[in-house]
Formats: C-alpha cells, structure tokens, sequence
C-alpha cells in the first residue's frame, strides 16, 4: 500500500464482471439505493446513473449470466469507481 488508495462503498464484485452498461437515468423506479462509490442515499426517482454489470458463466453445461445492477449519484462518482 504505498499510494492512496480509494475505498469506495460497495466495489466490484470480482475481476470477471464486465460492466456492460452506464448511462443517466432521470428517473428510473420507486426506491432509494445507496452510490456504489461514496455511500450517498440515491433517490431513483430523480436524476441519477446507473451501471449494468455482468458475469458470464461458460464453465457450466448451462450458459448463464449473472447481472448486478449498480446506482451512482454522479459521472463523478462513476469515474471514481471505476479508478478505484
Ligand atoms: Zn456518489
């Protein structure tokens, strides 16, 4: 740890997640979620961005993909995750 090191709130779940997808949303559903990078409560019915993730699983007979859906409060903050 020699250099700053950013913690944000809730990291990317692993190396294999691929974010698929980031864009504003002016209002997206009822609900209040936390920003995946400073903590912030976001309110989904205003202004805010939010990131798609996936994992695909080809080791299975299966294919399946995992989704995680992300919420950010700012592009600021989307820049912060994505650094950290
Ligand atoms: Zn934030």
């Amino acid at each position: 740890m020699s250099h700053t090191k950013r913690h944000v709130a809730r990291p990317r779940p692993g190396p294999d997640w691929v974010v698929q997808d980031v864009r504003p949303y002016a209002s997206w559903r009822e609900g209040i979620t936390e920003c995946a990078a400073c903590g912030a409560d976001v309110d989904l019915t205003g202004t805010h961005y939010g990131m798609e993730l996936l994992r695909p699983d080809d080791a299975g007979e299966k294919r399946s993909v995992e989704r995680e859906r992300f919420v950010f409060c700012s592009a600021r903050c989307v820049d912060i995750w994505r650094r950290d």
